[in-house]
């Protein structure tokens, strides 16, 4: 069984003499260094000359420093910035500004795992990741409550990183919820099997898939739209709330019976022995050694990729479909 942390295993006493610097002020920076700030922590905010979010930290009371400058004051620095830039911010920026007994904080165990960030040997390096986005991170704490989030570490220069890494977790508001111990190994690479083959690459695929048959075999893509994305929410909501076998509850008995005999076939041995070899590549490291080349070479495939997703068929009749249903907000990313 996983390892939870709760309040009473977390002290705040530990972060008393510290300057914690949150790098970037974005989802989870902004959230970070409010809910640090409202625990009593001592919090300055590090971002770029021109940086669109550097007016809305000042806007917040947060005294805010190019990231150099913010590092050089504090103690305590949590890398908030997108995971894509950070080894060039940290070799420009931070490396040489690390005072010894620092403690480096991430969100997210990628640039450490895949040595793209290589810290000193005289700083500790933690792992606090909310299992949410900031924005929930920092309305859970204005209401007393917290998100859960997970901790690890990876250098243990103090002997007390733990305690750092935990006190940091308290003042985010995550040990009311439950803090969850695991390295970063196991952060990274589940976080991205997660998003590859289910989240958002199995069910985006699986998805435009039902669509295309569907209109292929001359079905109308307004009623295909709704068969295969819209109603994916009401299933969703319900496997969120209560798990699978509460979808299988309150669904149709034909649906039921169709689904528990058919899903099998689409999700087959076939299909589970490509996602095996999607881990593989990810425990090797060379999806990494992909992506982090992809964008040094200034990401060709990504945004060409990205254009085809922009031009599906299934974007065209959704954004119109979408009209007729009030109650949905819509996102306009154009
Ligand atoms: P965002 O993209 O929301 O935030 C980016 C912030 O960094 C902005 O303030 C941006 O400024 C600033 N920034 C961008 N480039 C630089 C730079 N070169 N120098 C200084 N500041 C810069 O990031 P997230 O909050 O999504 O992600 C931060 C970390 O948290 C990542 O490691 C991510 O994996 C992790 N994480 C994210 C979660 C999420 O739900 N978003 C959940 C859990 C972990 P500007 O306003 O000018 O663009
Ligand atoms: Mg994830
Ligand atoms: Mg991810």
């Amino acid at each position: 069984m996983a390892k939870i942390y709760y309040d009473k295993d977390a002290k705040l006493e530990h972060l008393k003499d510290r300057k914690v610097a949150v790098i970037g002020y974005g989802s989870q920076g902004h959230a970070h260094a409010l809910n640090l700030r409202d625990s009593g922590v001592d919090v300055i905010v590090g971002l770029y000359r021109g940086s669109k979010s550097w007016k809305k930290a000042e806007k917040d009371g947060f005294e805010v420093y190019e990231v150099s400058e913010a590092v050089k004051k504090s103690d305590f620095v949590s890398m908030l910035i997108p995971d894509t830039v950070q080894p060039a911010v940290y070799n420009k920026y931070i490396r040489d500004n690390l005072k010894e007994g620092s403690v480096l904080l991430f969100a997210h165990g990628f640039n450490i795992h895949y040595n793209q960030i290589i810290p000193p040997s005289y700083v500790d390096v933690v792992l606090v990741a909310p299992k949410s986005p900031g924005h929930l991170v920092r309305r859970m704490f204005e209401e007393g409550k917290g998100v859960p989030a997970l901790v690890a570490v990876h250098q243990d220069y103090s002997g007390k990183a733990l305690d750092y890494a935990l006190a940091y977790a308290k003042g985010l508001g995550c040990t009311r919820a439950g803090v969850i111990e695991t390295t970063f190994k196991e952060e990274t690479e589940t976080d991205l099997f997660g998003e590859q083959v289910d989240l958002c690459g199995g069910v985006a695929e699986l998805i435009k898939a039902t669509f295309e048959i569907l209109v292929e075999a001359g079905y109308q893509p307004e009623v295909a739209y709704f068969e295969a994305l819209h109603e994916l929410k009401l299933i969703v909501d319900l496997i969120y709330e209560g798990g699978i076998y509460a979808m299988w509850y309150s669904v149709s008995d034909t649906a039921k019976y169709g689904g528990m005999t058919r899903g099998k076939r689409i999700i087959n041995e076939r299909v589970k022995e490509e996602m095996r070899k999607i881990l593989k590549e990810i425990q090797t490291g060379e999806f990494a050694r992909e992506w982090i080349l992809e964008n040094m070479a200034g990401r060709p495939s990504f945004y060409k990729l990205l254009e085809m997703e922009r031009n599906h068929p299934i974007e065209k009749v959704g954004k119109e479909l979408r009209k007729m249903m009030p109650w949905i907000k819509g996102i306009d990313v154009d």
